[in-house]
């Protein structure tokens, strides 16, 4: 049986790759679309063989819960709407996949988290890097001492940000670069440690005369200490291009560039002085296809996911974290 999603908001992200991943699926189909944009659900329901009695807008959302095809949502709408349809989409008696970042605040996760268990479905935030095969053996290859033990990660995010759109319009994205772009270089620390940061230091850099950073924030870099001792440097910003990992062990390096690209990763290794490019042959899924498929496997089978809610509330701590050592100047402890 292939799980039915429902497609909520029919942005960049959800029409030009999530939808057309699909096809890529083994356990996963398109059933149902969600757009406040009628012109949107007649050319995708066309597209993509989405009857009229399967169209939903922002008013009717909640009549989902009367359509049994509907098995889960994927919201991929701005930042701070993630909670509010993630409860709505729980309470109508969906499991839930949510882009990230998971919501704006840890509130906001706490309480999609609390949604979600109660009404007995999966939350999964949409960590595609996790499904893709590169960063899966980026993660092998750290944890398991490839280079000797780990004492460095630097990570590195960034794009130049346009204006005129709702990415730097706080009440619409909850914050600047760290909330789009920074958050992967967070994310990547945690997953090739394994480990949770226990304090942060921050540094913001934003020009505010630039009108583009009116309510969010442009460059912000951050420390992370990590209770095995492994420091990380991360960059992220949305003035300047790059994206980019390396893990540093006592023996050499893992270098990932690009890290977490919707394409073309790269990865090369440096140890004890020899240089080696590392090329895998293609992936049998791709990482949206991976990502869509671990959560219908989970649903149809019981299974926990390895992304669930409470990854991007981690991620949230330390973002919130992150936040206030910027405006304070100061070391601040991550909440555990
Ligand atoms: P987008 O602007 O292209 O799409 C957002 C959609 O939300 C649009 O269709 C818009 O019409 C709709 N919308 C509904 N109510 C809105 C409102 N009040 N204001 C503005 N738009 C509204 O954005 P996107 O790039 O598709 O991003 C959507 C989500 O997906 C974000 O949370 C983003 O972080 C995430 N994303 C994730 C990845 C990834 O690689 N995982 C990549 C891009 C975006």
């Amino acid at each position: 049986r292939k799980i039915g999603y429902a497609i909520v908001g029919l942005g960049s992200y959800a029409t030009r790759q999530i939808m057309p991943n699909f096809v890529g699926c083994e356990h996963s189909r398109i059933v149902a679309l969600v757009s406040g944009t009628p012109a949107k659900l007649e050319q995708y329901g066309a597209q993509y063989g989405v009857p009229k009695t399967h169209w939903y807008n922002y008013g009717n959302f909640d009549r989902i819960r009367d359509n049994p095809d509907i098995d889960a949502v994927y919201i991929i709408l701005p930042n701070s709407m993630h909670a509010e349809y993630t409860v709505r989409a729980a309470q109508a008696g969906k499991h839930v996949m949510c882009e990230k970042p998971m919501a704006i605040s840890v509130a906001e996760c706490e309480t999609m988290i609390a949604a979600c268990r109660k009404a007995g479905k999966k939350l999964m935030i949409g960590y595609r890097s996790r499904f893709e095969q590169y960063n899966r053996l980026a993660i092998e290859l750290a944890r398991g001492g490839h280079v000797g033990p780990t004492q460095i990660i630097t990570a590195e995010h960034g794009f130049y940000a346009r204006p005129n759109q709702w990415r730097l319009d706080r009440p619409l994205s909850g914050g600047g670069s760290l909330m789009d772009i920074g958050i992967y270089s967070l994310n990547a620390t945690r997953y090739l440690t394994g480990e949770e940061p226990v304090e942060v230091v921050a540094s913001e850099s934003t020009d505010k005369s630039d009108p583009r950073f009116a309510t969010v924030e442009d460059r912000i870099n951050f420390l992370l200490r990590f209770p095995s001792g492994v420091a990380a440097t991360c960059v992220s910003s949305y003035s300047s291009a790059h994206n980019s990992y390396r893990v540093i062990g006592t023996q050499g390096y893992i270098d990932m560039e690009p890290a977490t690209p919707y394409e073309g990763h790269s990865m090369r290794i440096r140890k004890d002085g020899q240089v080696t490019q590392r090329t895998l042959p293609p992936a049998a899924k791709t990482q949206w296809a991976g990502q869509l498929d671990h959560l219908s496997e989970a649903i149809l089978n019981g299974t926990d996911v390895i992304v669930p809610g409470e990854e991007g509330l981690a991620d949230m701590r330390v973002i919130e974290a992150i936040y206030r050592s910027a405006r304070e100047g100061r070391a601040v402890k991550v909440q555990a």
